[in-house]
C-alpha cells in the first residue's frame, strides 16, 4: 500500500497480532496485506455481520483481525493443511478468541456443509486460486440474504491479464483460471460484483434481488 496513505489507517495491533507477521514473514504465509486488511474491515463495520465465512484461513491472521474488530460476530474458517490448523487454533486461543473463531481442519471442496451454519452476512474466498469458481457455487448457498461474497488475490502478485509475458507453465495456466473466474463473476447474473484494484485484487460481490 502507499505508505503515506497506510500512516493514516491504524489496523488492529497486539501482541499475538505482531507475532502471527513475523511468522508469517519468515514462514511465507501469503496473509492478505495492509490495504486488503483495511477493506475488509471496512466493510464489516458497514455490514456488522453475525456470522463470517472465511475459505482459506492459513494461520487465522484475516480472522483474528475480523474478531478484534467485531466484538459479537462468529466466525468459521476452512483450512485443508493440518499444520496451519493447529497454527491457527493457537493463535486464536492465544489472542482468547476461541469462543468465537472456529477452525475446520478440512478441504473446503469435500466439508460436508451441514457441519456450517446456513446463514453467514459476509463469505471471504481466499483459498487456493484455480478453484475459486467451485468455492463460490458451493458457498453461495451458505450466503443470508442481503449478504457479501468477497474474494482476494484477483490479480495474483499483478500477473492476471499478463499471461502472455509470463514463463513458467503452471504460473501462466494458474494466472489464466483467475483471469477466467475473473470474467466468470463480471458475467454472473445471479451476481452484481464490484472489482477493485485494491491490495492483490479483491472484488465484492452481491447477490440480485429478484
Ligand atoms: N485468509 C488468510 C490467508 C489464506 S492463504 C489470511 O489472510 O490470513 C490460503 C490458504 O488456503 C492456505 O493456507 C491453503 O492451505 C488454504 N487452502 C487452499 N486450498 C484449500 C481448500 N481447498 N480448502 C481449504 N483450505 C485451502
Ligand atoms: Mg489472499
Amino acid at each position: 500500500m502507499n505508505e503515506y496513505i497506510a500512516g493514516l489507517n491504524t489496523l488492529p495491533t497486539n501482541r499475538v497480532i505482531k507475532s502471527m507477521i513475523k511468522y508469517a514473514k519468515n514462514n511465507k504465509i501469503p496473509i492478505v496485506n495492509d490495504e486488503g486488511l483495511t477493506m475488509i474491515l471496512l466493510l464489516v463495520d458497514i455490514v456488522k455481520p453475525k456470522r463470517f465465512l472465511e475459505i482459506g484461513t492459513a494461520i487465522g491472521y484475516c480472522v483474528i483481525n475480523i474478531a478484534l474488530r467485531n466484538p459479537v460476530v462468529k466466525i468459521d474458517t476452512i483450512e485443508r493443511n493440518p499444520a496451519l490448523c493447529e497454527r491457527a487454533v493457537d493463535y486464536i486461543a492465544a489472542a482468547n478468541l476461541s469462543e468465537r473463531v472456529n477452525v475446520h481442519c478440512a478441504d473446503a471442496l469435500e466439508l460436508d456443509p451441514d457441519l456450517l451454519a446456513a446463514d453467514y452476512d459476509m463469505i471471504f474466498i481466499d483459498a487456493a486460486k484455480a478453484q475459486y469458481i467451485n468455492y463460490f457455487e458451493k458457498y453461495k448457498e451458505k450466503l443470508a440474504p442481503g449478504g457479501l461474497i468477497l474474494t482476494d488475490n484477483l490479480l495474483f502478485h499483478g500477473l492476471v491479464g499478463k499471461s502472455k509475458t509470463i514463463a513458467s507453465r503452471d504460473l501462466k495456466h494458474l494466472t489464466e483460471k483467475i483471469d477466467k473466474f475473473n470474467r466468470w463473476l463480471s458475467r454472473n447474473k445471479e451476481f452484481q460484483t464490484r472489482f477493485f484494484a485494491i491490495g492483490d485484487g479483491f472484488a465484492v460481490s452481491r447477490r440480485i434481488e429478484k
